[in-house]
């Protein structure tokens, strides 16, 4: 999963752009890049691309000139962490600059249609791919809008995409809204600048005023010193849809709990998801019981389930802030920096019955971890209690949940709750039920049909090629 960031209309475009990404950073941390152009001289692109986390120096500021830039800080999912496969990604021929958040299924098929015309490719990443179907169409003379069209017609899977061409930043996402993208706009000096954020967190930190949601089967197009140009393409699209399939682990997990995505507050969703656990969980001990967090993810969740059950929160576990998020680390780093990230408050947990919220369970081994570190600080029992339902099913839109065969709750593994809860070593284990997170869904004020559950349910909303079926996550035929 990554994030994406575009600025148009403001001469120091790079600086927001940097500024937005560092907020975006939860999302990737792998690699990360910007690219900048000047309306005038759209021909002209200036590119970084680096590893690691986003720090720009002085002289990339100076080196990226122009008043529109766009931006992308990259987790991989599919094709190697590498500076090939980091974006945005430039074409030359037709000029265009692009970046995308998202996987898609039939990466495969297009890419050897594309190359049987002589389309060349250096990396596997996804947004090459879509970056060079779009030109290889403007090319054979269609408009950028219905080059658009057709890649929402022929490509199955996630994309939330920024597209810059001749000047003009188009932003859109794949028919069923599967990954978030919101946009807003900034005024200085009765000047008016455009901006596009996987996440309005990103909005927030430059000062941009949220406006919207970029809607599925919907291209906005931004020009310096004027009002975009919203084209609803519903019509033009060949199979529609009934329904969105928002990434409901994204409003669980994966975005900072100040974003509004998804026509929704992450923070009020992730509060409401630890009431309704609270409430699943009938006669909680009061007396000499606390509720903490597993920080930073599941302390909104957290504070929903003191809410309800009048349990004492308590912050029972420190996070060392220098190790990164867990779930978007490789499998190694990952049990490396479970060990390295937590310390216990041995204070306020001795002797007493801990219910400590967390997100998810994947392999189980973090959570084995975090069990033993609890009951090591001196804790009478372990109540573990999980803020989403069982994760048993692979996602292939751009989350790295692992294969069927590593997830502990999946099919293959024929592992019910109880065994899991033997797994971790816990007294106790709760998971939301997926009947109470579509509840959550509503109380937010939307509907539970508008999302996907896929990883937790295995209905998967688009079609998917054998290979996927057979467990493959990457781009492997
Ligand atoms: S399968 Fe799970 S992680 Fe993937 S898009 Fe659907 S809800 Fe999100």
């Amino acid at each position: 999963m990554c994030g994406i960031f575009g600025v148009c209309g403001y001469e120091e475009a790079a600086l927001s752009c940097i500024h937005g990404l560092y907020y975006l950073q939860h999302r990737g941390e792998k690699q990360w890049g910007i690219c900048t152009t000047s309306a005038g001289e759209y021909d002209r692109f200036n590119l970084i691309k680096k590893m690691g986390k986003v720090e720009a120096s002085e002289y990339d500021i100076l080196k990226l000139k122009g008043n529109i830039a766009i931006g992308h800080v990259r987790y991989p999912t599919a094709g190697p962490a590498d500076l090939d496969n980091a974006q945005p990604h430039i074409v030359l021929d037709p000029p265009l600059m692009y970046c995308a958040n998202g996987d898609i299924v039939n990466y495969t098929d297009i890419r050897n249609n594309l190359e049987k015309k002589g389309v060349y490719f250096s990396s596997r990443n996804d947004g090459e791919l879509e970056a060079k179907y779009l030109a290889y169409l403007i090319q054979r003379g269609k408009s950028p809008v219905d080059a658009i069209v057709q890649l929402m017609n022929d490509i199955e899977g996630a994309f939330s995409a920024i597209l810059v061409y001749k000047g003009r930043m188009y932003a859109f996402r794949d028919k069923m809204g599967i990954r978030p993208i919101v946009y807003g706009m900034r005024k200085r000096n009765s000047h008016t600048s455009w901006i596009v954020s996987s996440e309005s967190c990103g909005l927030d930190v430059i000062k941009a005023k949220f406006v919207g949601e970029i809607k599925p089967a919907e291209i906005i197009v931004f020009s310096p010193n004027s009002e975009p140009k919203t084209y609803d393409v519903s019509k033009k699209i060949r199979k529609p849809v009934r329904h969105c399939s928002h990434c409901v682990f994204e409003c669980i997990y994966f975005a900072r709990p100040e974003s509004n995505i998804f026509n929704l507050s992450v923070y009020r969703f992730r509060k409401l998801l630890g009431s309704y656990l609270a409430k699943q969980i009938t006669g909680c001990r009061q007396e000499n019981s606390i509720v903490g967090s597993v920080p930073d993810s599941s302390n909104v969740a957290a504070l929903g389930f003191h809410q309800e059950s009048g349990i004492p929160l308590e912050f029972m576990l420190i996070r060392h802030h220098s190790t990164g998020r867990t779930f978007i680390a490789s499998k190694d780093e990952r049990e490396e920096k479970a060990r390295l990230k937590y310390n216990p408050v041995r204070a306020v947990i001795r002797d007493k019955d801990v219910y400590v919220v967390d997100d998810s369970i994947v392999r189980g081994t973090t959570s084995r971890k975090i069990v033993r570190m609890l009951k090591n600080a001196g804790a009478k029992t372990v109540n573990l209690c999980i803020s989403s339902p069982p994760i048993r099913f692979p996602c292939f839109y751009g989350i790295d949940t692992p294969t069927k065969a590593e997830l502990i709750a999946s099919s293959e593994r024929l592992y019910d709750e109880r065994k899991i809860q033997e797994f971790v070593e816990a007294d106790h284990l709760e998971y939301l039920t997926l009947e109470n997170l579509k509840n959550v869904i509503r109380d937010c004020g939307q509907n539970p049909e508008d999302f996907c559950f896929a990883c937790m349910d295995g209905k998967y909303p688009t079609r998917l090629p054998a290979y996927k079926k057979s467990g493959c996550k990457g781009h492997c035929q």
